[in-house]
């Protein structure tokens, strides 16, 4: 059976012309999945029950499963899904400042290994489809407190959404159409490892903020944190960054985990300017979050605060991101990793 969260707009135009309606009929379908979250085919009550009998034994609206939620004591609340095949993403709420944002997986696993990433370590599984990515934030809304609506979507969760470039287009296409789930293309960011040549495309195909998790100064130690270094080195990633065509006065946010004795000190800072020196930006720090077994640790306050003032010093808007959900496990990856050892224990106990 076909999940009518699975069409976009245009597709599901296909679908009803296949089916020998009239046009209007997908936009009338197309609101009650995306824009109005109808559960169930019975539930659009403007479309004809003859026409709902039709679609019930070949579609379905069907979400994923959230399997355990952590709650913070900051409101942060992060939540692990099932999807059809038994494989597992987390997808994160983060309340700051008024917003509240969700970060959305945009595959289960990663392929690219970063070396202070829990999920990276815990290896690939496949790509998620529209489905599962739209019903990260259905699922989202569901865990809402009363008068709590989320304001901001980024896809920083696990995966990189440029390796999964065609359902990341279709989900973007979807969040932010207003007769889909009505996001403002300014309220939604992407963030990528550094695929070069989709970053490349990406400019031109989403309206959306991108981030590039840059995390280092020199090739040596970007490639040792983060192997796809090897494969597109730093040089080619700030020349796409320099050529990213930036639209509605937006900037890129550079992402740069702060790492004790790695890559915080002032020389790094220093090496920072000069490289984004002609890309259009703003910088976030993010002092590395330990999770069990990781290789690395938190810098102290004393070289956070210096790498910030240096980079401040130079005219760059950066902030230092404050670490949320540290009781809840919140580095991406720990709350699966977590969830599939309880369950191997389980089955070797029985
Ligand atoms: S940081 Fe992102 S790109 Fe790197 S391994 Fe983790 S999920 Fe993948």
């Amino acid at each position: 059976m076909k999940n009518l969260r699975d069409f976009t707009y245009p597709e599901l135009l296909l679908e009803v012309e296949a089916l020998g309606e009239r046009p209007y009929r997908a936009a009338q379908i197309y609101g009650w999945v995306f824009h109005r979250d109808a559960a169930s085919i019975d539930s659009m009550t403007d479309i004809s029950m003859a026409l709902r009998e039709r679609l019930k034994p070949e579609y379905r609206i069907c979400g994923i499963d959230v399997l355990d939620v952590k709650r913070s004591e900051d409101g942060t609340r992060k939540f692990l899904s099932g999807l059809d095949d038994g494989a597992r993403i987390e997808s994160v709420l983060i309340p700051d400042e008024g917003r509240l944002t969700l970060c959305v997986s945009s595959q289960a696993g990663c392929a690219l290994g970063c070396l202070f990433c829990m999920t990276g370590a815990a290896g690939f599984t496949r790509d998620l489809s529209l489905s599962e990515l739209s019903g990260q934030v259905f699922a989202a809304r569901g865990l809402l407190d009363e008068g709590e609506r989320i304001t901001n979507i980024v896809l920083m969760g696990m995966g990189e959404p440029l390796n999964n470039y065609d359902n990341v287009i279709r989900f973007l296409s979807v969040l932010t159409d207003g007769k889909g789930m009505g996001f403002s293309h300014n309220r939604v960011t992407v963030s990528t490892a550094g695929v070069v040549p989709a970053i490349k495309r990406f400019g031109f195909d989403a309206n959306v903020n991108l981030a590039v998790s840059l995390n280092a100064t020199t090739d040596e130690v970007r490639s040792r944190i983060m192997p796809i270094n090897k494969k597109y080195p730093i040089a080619g990633l700030i020349s796409a960054l320099k050529g990213y065509p930036l639209k509605n006065k937006k900037y890129i946010t550079i992402e740069y985990e702060l790492i004790k004795g790695l890559n915080d000190t002032v020389d790094d800072a220093r090496r920072l300017i000069r490289l984004l020196r002609g890309v259009v930006c703003k910088i976030n720090l993010i002092p590395f979050n330990p999770f069990p077994g990781a290789a690395f640790e938190r810098p102290d306050a004393r070289s956070v605060d210096a790498f910030h003032g240096i980079v401040y010093d130079a005219g760059y808007t950066v902030i230092v991101r404050a670490g949320k959900g540290a009781d809840i496990e919140a580095a991406c990856g720990q709350l699966r990793a977590r969830s599939e050892a309880h369950e191997a224990a389980f089955n070797k106990n029985n």
